[in-house]
């Protein structure tokens, strides 16, 4: 006997926009830093003393791990933060929506709202990748 078929898995959905543009952000930032690190590095090559290039080497680097730290922090508080169930949160800037009944606009973008279609599309990006089916 053929197993039963299984539900298909949710399509994938596309990543909030103000997510979007803090990974732009983050990225734009380290490549700011190394471009910065190279400089330095760079400039004065072999006239400089050795603990300088250290310190020129080594800066940069704990600068770009605090920001990659601050930057995974944010996110995940963001998102966390809007798969909490009932809690509505805008879709374009994350913006608490709650207390601003079940449609209208987004006091801080300005967007309209729907409440059921903006929770379903969070739902759909919290599950994205991921398969929430029972074991067969
Ligand atoms: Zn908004």
């Amino acid at each position: 006997m053929l197993p039963e078929p299984r539900e298909p898995v949710l399509a994938p959905h596309p990543t909030p926009p103000f997510l979007r543009k803090r990974v732009h952000r983050f990225v734009a930032g380290i490549f700011a830093l190394c471009v910065v690190q190279a400089g330095l590095l760079l400039a004065g090559a072999g006239s400089r003393p050795f603990l300088l290039t250290v310190v020129f080497a080594v800066v940069p680097g704990i600068a770009g791990c605090v920001y990659t730290t601050w930057f995974l922090l944010t996110w995940h508080r963001a998102t966390a933060r809007a798969k909490i169930p009932g809690e509505l949160r805008c879709w374009e800037c994350g913006y608490s929506l709650d207390g601003h009944g079940e449609a209208g606009t987004c006091p801080e973008c300005g967007k309209t709202f729907d409440a059921h279609a903006t929770r379903a599309m969070w739902r759909g990006y919290s599950r994205r990748g991921r398969d929430d089916r029972p074991p067969a």
